[in-house]
């Protein structure tokens, strides 16, 4: 499905961002993992190749600009060509707004949307050449919110305007702009929340299952092919029916 395809994949080392990596590979795609620590994009790596899958990877600073735009002129240089770019890297948070310092808040805000803006923002002029697709991951928080981390809700908020936005700026350039919204989905991310904040939220899901990385991993694939050719400012939600 995205046979001659290049892609960028950011907090692509584990979870979702490593799934979707293996999904695009074995659709043909040419894949650039990015994560934030040489150790753990190393690791991926060497993950990756003992399944016979070879991906090459870099741990640029997001929130740096000019390093974020070397980046990209590097994979273009040696690729030729930027067709993907899914910005997957984010972080949670679970503390109440009394137990949030503005660092806190700050710190989400710099991976979960400021790291996508320069992400996009870089990969866009190549893009302008051949078209693209820029898939970006909101969450099924987006919609209805959460009872605390008010900072990753609001995040995510942000990930959909973004989303629907550019969709709109870009559609001339054929480039498609959508998003992925998850439902819970087992991964790290999930690992680090307290019981008592999971259980409740596993009650609501009509399907009856938390999701797996791969489901999401799946929904970036379609959005990522030509079979979606005609979906672009769509944030597409991939929870079991748990949003309300
Ligand atoms: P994870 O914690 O397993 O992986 C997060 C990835 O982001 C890692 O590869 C990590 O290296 C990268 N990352 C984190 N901080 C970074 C930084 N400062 N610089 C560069 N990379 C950084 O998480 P996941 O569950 O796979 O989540 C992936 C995406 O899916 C996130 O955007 C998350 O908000 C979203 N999401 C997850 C769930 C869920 O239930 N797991 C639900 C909804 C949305």
């Amino acid at each position: 499905m995205l046979s001659g395809k290049v892609a960028i994949i950011t907090g692509g080392t584990r979870g979702i961002g490593l799934e979707t990596v293996k999904v695009f590979k074995l659709n043909g795609a040419d894949v650039v993992l990015l994560g934030s620590k040489k150790e753990s994009v190393d690791k991926a790596i060497e993950t990756l190749k003992k399944e016979k899958i070879d991906v090459e990877g870099y741990y640029p600073n997001l929130n740096n600009p000019d390093e974020v735009k070397e980046m990209i002129k590097k994979i273009h240089d040696k690729y030729g060509h930027i067709d993907i770019l899914v910005n997957n890297a984010g972080v949670s948070a679970k503390d109440s707004i009394d137990n949030t310092t503005y660092e806190d808040f700050v710190k989400i805000m710099d991976i979960n949307i400021n790291a996508m803006f320069n992400m996009t923002k870089e990969v866009i002029p190549y893009m302008k050449e051949n078209g693209g697709v820029i898939l970006n991951t909101s969450s099924m928080v987006s919609i209805y919110g959460q009872p605390s981390g008010v900072g990753y809700p609001t995040s995510k908020f942000a990930v959909n305007g973004f989303t629907k936005s550019l969709a709109r700026e870009l559609a001339p350039f054929n480039i498609r702009v959508n998003a992925v919204a998850p439902g819970i989905t087992k991964t790290d991310m999930v690992a680090s929340l307290p019981e008592e904040m999971i259980a409740p939220l596993v009650k609501t899901i009509p399907l009856g299952r938390i999701g797996e990385p791969r489901d999401i991993a799946n929904a970036f694939l379609f959005l990522a092919s030509d079979l979606a050719s005609y979906i672009t400012g769509v944030i597409l939600s991939v929870d079991g029916a748990a949003r309300s």
